[in-house]
C-alpha cells in the first residue's frame, strides 16, 4: 500500500513525492534530519527532536522553514494518514535546490520531507539476545554534533559489521570509543557505574541518551560521562547502546570478546524497561 509522504507543504502518495536533481541534499549532503519513534500512535520525545533539529539548522546557517508547532502538526497528520501504530517518522530538511556551487545559495527555499516507516520497535529479538559489535576507526568529519545526512561512513561501518557476522560497529578515535554507527555507546563497570562519552563535537547529542541518563540518575544509578577504551569495554560488566529507534539495546560481544556473562545484563534490561515505561507515559 502506498504511503502518504509530506513534501514542501503537500501530502502526496509516495510515487508522486519528488525533489529536484539540483537539491543540495542530493549534490552536497547539505541537509539535516531527525528520526522520531511512534509507539501506540504517539510520538516519543518529539520536543527533544524538534529542538535538536533547530540547533542543527542554526549551526549550518540554514533557515528553519517550519515552526515547532507546524512540525508537530505534520508528524501527527502523517501518523493519522498512514494509520501508523508503531514505527518511525523520518524528517529531512535541506538547503534546497540551486545551481551547483560550493557557496551557499542566498535565495534557495529549503526542502522539507517527512515520511513514515512502520516497524515493530518495542518487541525486539535483539533486546532479548543482545548485539554483537566490532570496533572500527572513526574517520567521520569533526562536527558529529550536527545531525547531517552525510551517512556514508556509518553505512560502511554497518556493512563491515555485517561482513564480520556482527550487528553494528563502535567507532574509535584517539584510542577512545566515540559512538556507534547510529547510536550512543555505554558500558557498565564492575562497580556498577554507567559510563558514556561526554558531550562535545565528537558525538551526536542523542535524545535517547539525555532521557536514559536522566532516568538512570533518578533511579540512583551512578553515571560518569567520560571516554572509555575498547579494552575497558571488553572488561566491563555490561555494555549497551541507545537511539530513538532502538531505545536501550544490550551489547554482549565486542570484537569477538563476550562482555560480562555474554548475555543482556540487568542494568541495560532495567534501563530499557524504565525508558519504555516513562517515555510511553510522556508520549504525545
Ligand atoms: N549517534 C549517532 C551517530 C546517531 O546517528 C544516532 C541516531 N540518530 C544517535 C547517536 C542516537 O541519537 P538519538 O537517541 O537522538 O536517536
Amino acid at each position: 500500500m502506498s504511503r502518504t509522504v509530506y513534501v514542501n507543504g503537500a501530502y502526496l502518495p509516495e510515487e508522486e513525492a519528488k525533489v529536484s536533481v539540483f537539491d543540495r541534499g542530493f549534490l552536497f549532503a547539505d541537509g539535516v534530519y531527525e528520526v522520531t519513534s511512534v509507539i501506540d500512535g504517539k510520538l516519543i520525545d518529539f520536543e527533544g527532536h524538534a529542538k535538536r533539529l533547530a540547533r542543527s539548522l542554526a549551526e549550518l546557517e540554514m533557515p528553519n522553514p517550519v515552526t515547532e508547532a507546524e512540525l508537530l502538526e505534520i508528524h501527527r497528520e502523517l501518523v493519522t494518514r498512514n494509520d501508523l501504530d508503531e514505527g518511525m517518522i523520518y524528517l529531512q530538511i535541506t538547503r534546497g535546490a540551486a545551481d551547483r556551487d560550493f557557496a551557499y545559495p542566498q535565495d534557495a527555499e529549503p526542502t522539507v520531507v517527512l515520511f513514515t516507516q512502520a516497524r515493530s520497535l518495542v518487541d525486539s529479538p535483539a533486546a532479548r539476545t543482545g548485539m554483537k559489535v566490532i570496533s572500527i576507526p572513526d574517520i567521520r568529519w569533526g562536527r558529529r554534533d550536527i545531525k547531517t545526512v552525510q551517512l556514508l561512513y556509518p553505512s560502511m561501518g554497518k556493512m563491515a559489521a555485517k561482513k564480520a557476522g556482527a550487528d553494528d560497529a563502535w567507532m574509535v578515535e584517539g584510542g577512545f570509543v566515540t559512538e556507534g554507527t547510529s547510536n550512543n555507546a555505554y558500558i557498565v563497570t564492575r562497580t556498577g557505574k554507567i559510563v558514556t562519552r561526554h558531550l562535545g563535537e565528537e558525538i551526536l547529542h542523542g535524545i535517547t541518551r539525555a532521557a536514559v541518563l536522566r532516568f538512570a540518575r533518578e533511579a540512583q544509578m551512578e553515571v560518569e560521562e567520560r571516554p572509555f577504551t575498547i579494552a575497558e569495554a571488553q572488561e566491563a560488566e555490561e555494555a549497551f547502546i541507545t537511539s530513538a529507534s532502538t531505545f536501550v539495546m544490550p551489547v554482549v560481544e565486542l570484537d569477538g570478546t563476550p562482555i560480562g556473562t555474554g548475555k543482556p545484563g540487568p542494568v541495560a534490561t532495567r534501563l530499557r524497561e524504565i525508558y519504555l515505561e516513562e517515555t510511553r507515559k510522556a508520549a504525545t
